[in-house]
């Protein structure tokens, strides 16, 4: 194991007693109009959460009971129903001021979304850049994706087939604690402009970002009672997906499995963003140089607390060496810290279970015989939950860390012979839900990326450029989910259609019942031979 010089690569040290930040506590006149926002009737008790940073507590937050959540879902309905009558550009204007609103007020969320996490300032920026991002595809694009279809109809020109998108009602998002502003946000943003309301249940770590969010759709313009936020733990998320009208979770594969299983007996729909198991590929072609950067963010933003994270790098044997002895010089030199400042690279992982998960699965593979090339130590120097950013050799492919989610700062190396060694390893996983390819050839890249068993692929990126295209639809294979967010597909998910069709030529005998109206073998002989012209003629 390679000793980490403590303090060595730290910034930010939360025990300085001269910084004003080291305090990490929120000012109560800050909390106070957040908490007040909970949709509880105070009765359940409360949940404290705690300073990642510190281990402090942060803030004290009421649970909101099963009867508290279906309150809040009648009362989203009762909002939704003339939500869903105001016209598009009064809800789309909503996103827009909010895609403003969220950049003009960072800071505020990037402290939250700090204290709250113990992420660094530049991972919790990607929320906020994606939340702005978000709100500005579906303010300009909800248009183009609620209109009424016109698909063409059983007897060309005479029938008409209108297909119409309606809100399903209430939407309940169930999110995690790792991403809490956008997790949030990419699942309510295309929900509300598409005239539902949303009830969301964070994270209890998390609660406070998600209040923040409440807030500044208020201010956006959003109705009261459109956005509300219910707070608790397993018992709260099971109420919302027992009243909810449509569930959008965002979590672990085991609890998505139960969360389906209970929607699905009420047969409302779920779309699930669960777990993975992620990988990069280095080619043999690639600039090593030119390729660490984007790859160790790739590894490390959000201390690994990513879903689409790499926890797996396999690199062409013949570049190897020089890309794991740069790799882990990189990875070395990465600035652990806690500052509420842009002066660390990395932050903290955000909870004593976090750090128990990522230390058993290191703790693991050293004793299955793996070697530690960076990290590999818990850096209780910093802060009590901080891990070094790890990279891990010689993994055996029945260690944890090969198989099972880590989601922390641990990376193992494979290398491979060939591309398609490459994406039969990257596809040896239970999980499918990001990989990147990393090669000096476009073409090649692409011909891995369509070997690969995954809901998205970038090339030469990590994972930034496929989560911020929006319009694009992201989610999982195999045990990484089941639907698909951003674009037309969380639209699609969050309404219905309603297919209405009308006989244009009833009125003047041009009708099917016309048809129907001929004796014996006629309306069939007729019709085998409309069909028989319209194959030939390929119409639809
Ligand atoms: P988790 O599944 O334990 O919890 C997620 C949410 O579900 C929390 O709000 C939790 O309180 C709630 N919950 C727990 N049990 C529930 C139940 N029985 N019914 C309803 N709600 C319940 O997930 P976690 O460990 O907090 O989050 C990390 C996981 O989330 C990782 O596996 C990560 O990969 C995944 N994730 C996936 C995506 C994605 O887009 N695919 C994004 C972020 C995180």
């Amino acid at each position: 194991m390679i000793e980490e010089t403590p303090g060595e690569a730290a910034v930010g040290s939360v025990f300085d007693p001269e910084s004003p930040e080291a305090t990490y506590v929120l000012e109560p006149e800050l909390v106070a109009p957040l908490v007040a926002r909970v949709a509880s009737s105070q009765g359940a008790g409360t949940h404290r959460s705690t300073c990642p940073f510190t281990g402090a507590p942060l803030a004290t937050i009421p649970v909101s009971s099963p009867s508290d959540v279906a309150t809040a879902v009648e009362r989203g309905r009762l909002a939704q129903r003339i939500w869903a009558r105001t016209d598009l550009a009064v809800r789309s204007r909503v996103l827009d001021n909010l895609a403003r609103i969220v950049l003009v007020r960072q800071s505020e969320a990037l402290d939250l979304i700090q204290l709250e996490t113990g992420k660094a300032r530049r991972s919790a920026f990607e929320e906020v850049g994606d939340v702005a991002q978000v709100a500005r595809h579906y303010a300009v694009r909800s248009r183009r994706y609620l209109a009424t279809d016109r698909p063409a109809g059983m007897i060309p020109l005479v029938t008409g087939v209108r297909v119409q998108r309606r809100p399903v009602g209430v939407v309940g998002a169930i999110a995690p604690w790792n991403y809490p502003l956008t997790l949030v946000l990419s699942e309510a943003l295309p929900a509300l402009v598409a005239g539902n309301a949303v009830v969301v249940k964070p994270d209890p770590q998390t609660t406070l970002t998600a209040l923040w969010a409440a807030e500044v759709l208020e201010e956006a313009g959003l109705p009261a009672g459109l956005f509300q936020v219910v707070a608790g733990g397993r018992e709260t998320g099971e109420a919302l997906v027992d009243v909810a009208d449509h569930v959008a979770f965002t979590g672990s594969t085991a609890v998505g499995r139960k969360v389906a299983a209970r929607a699905g007996e009420r047969l409302v729909g779920a779309t699930l963003e669960l777990g993975g198991k992620n990988a990069i590929y280095i080619a043999d072609d690639v600039d090593v140089d030119t390729a660490l950067p984007g790859v160790v963010r790739a590894c490390f933003a959000s201390t690994g607390q990513l879903c689409l994270s790499a926890e797996r790098i396999v690199v062409h044997e013949a570049v190897a060496d020089e890309f794991v002895a740069k790799l882990v010089r990189d990875v070395r030199n990465l600035r652990l810290g806690a500052g509420l400042d842009y002066t660390a690279d990395v932050g903290s992982l955000t909870s004593d279970a976090q750090l128990a998960k990522v230390t058993a699965h290191v703790d693991d593979a050293i004793a299955r015989g793996a070697v530690v090339l960076a990290g590999g130590v818990h850096r209780s120097d910093i802060g009590p939950y901080f891990y070094a950013p790890t990279v891990l050799d010689d993994v055996p492919s029945d260690a944890l860390v090969a198989r099972e989610e880590t989601f922390g700062p641990v990376v193992s190396v494979t290398r491979v012979r060939s591309d398609d060694e490459a994406v039969a390893v990257m596809n040896d996983s239970e999980y499918g839900l990001h990989m990147s390819v990393w090669s000096g050839d476009t073409a090649r890249a692409r011909k891995v990326a369509d070997q690969i068993e995954a809901g998205s692929v970038s090339i030469n990126d990590g994972y930034m450029l496929t989560w911020g295209s929006v319009g694009a639809p992201t989610g999982g294979w195999k045990a990484s989910g089941l639907g698909r967010r951003h674009g037309r597909s969380s639209v699609e998910a969050m309404t219905q259609t309603r297919t209405v069709v009308t006989a244009r030529g009833a009125g003047r005998g041009l009708g099917i019942d016309a048809v129907f109206a001929l004796e014996g073998a006629a309306p069939s002989r007729i019709l085998s031979a409309a069909l028989e012209g319209m194959r030939r003629l390929r119409i639809p």
